[in-house]
């Protein structure tokens, strides 16, 4: 791993470096293998320096498919199983879902007591997830509105629900205590100020994502077109994201 990036890691906060036992990081996505679009290369290169992650899938997947005679529960079955698969190729054993329809999620207090209850639960340092600013890219890439509400919802968890001790106290009486998330990083960003160089791993990259068998009927040309359409006018790999370090 390159230097720059273990110091911009392990200083994830101004205010100084994160002890070895602190550092969690959370993967939170709309769907299975958003996740690995975002942020599979730099969540390779920070297990393999001790970092911890878990995966919180949003939604079920269940309306990820073009066939219409497909069985509903059997494919929200095998996408969750997928996604498993996908986070054993980066060295990640936890993954969860909140198992919300596929297509149509909201911004409600449920989903946010939902998403806080995870991260009280889990306390991580950093939180990988979509930005929800992202309405659109270029001239037709509409971004998918469960990203939208995914982001909004990881945002407002952090900042202040998960922090404030008032914010769903029903937590407390479950064992759980309120949790400060450092910084987030947001992947699918039109403002992005960091670049992590994931060349070395891109391969694992791509092995996890077509762990989503489901998703990606031909895996041989997706690997050659992520290769060609990826790659940096200088040969490198990069992954980019908006990092926000929280001032709670
Ligand atoms: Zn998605």
């Amino acid at each position: 791993m390159p230097s720059n990036l273990m110091s911009l890691f392990d200083g994830a906060k101004l205010s100084g470096a994160v002890d070895a036992q602190n550092r969690k990081a959370m993967i939170i996505a709309a769907h299975p293998d958003d996740g690995e679009f975002g942020a599979a290369g730099t969540a390779t290169l920070l297990t393999a320096t001790g970092w911890a992650f878990r995966y919180l899938i949003i939604t079920d997947g269940s309306k990820g498919s073009p066939d219409q005679n497909v069985n509903t529960d059997d494919l929200k079955a095998l996408r969750l199983a997928e996604q498993h698969d996908a986070a054993q190729h980066l060295g990640i054993s936890g993954v969860a879902s909140l198992n919300h329809v596929d297509g149509e999620l909201a911004a409600d207090r449920i989903l946010l007591g939902e998403i806080v209850r995870e991260i009280r639960m889990y306390k991580p340092e950093i939180i990988f997830t979509h930005d929800p600013e992202s309405m659109f890219s270029g001239t037709g890439w509409i971004h998918h509105s469960d990203h939208r509400v995914t982001g909004q919802m990881v945002i407002d968890a952090v900042y202040p629900a998960a922090r404030d001790i008032l914010n769903f106290p029903e937590h407390l009486d479950e064992g759980l205590t309120t949790h400060n998330v450092q910084t987030i990083y947001l992947w699918d960003t039109e403002k992005p100020n960091i670049h992590i160089d994931i060349s070395d791993v891109l391969d694992r990259k791509i092995s996890a994502l077509l762990s989503h068998k489901s998703q990606f009927p031909n895996p041989k040309s997706f690997a050659q077109q992520s290769r060609q359409m990826w790659q940096d006018s200088d040969g490198k790999y990069r992954e980019e994201f908006r990092r926000l370090d929280i001032w709670a």
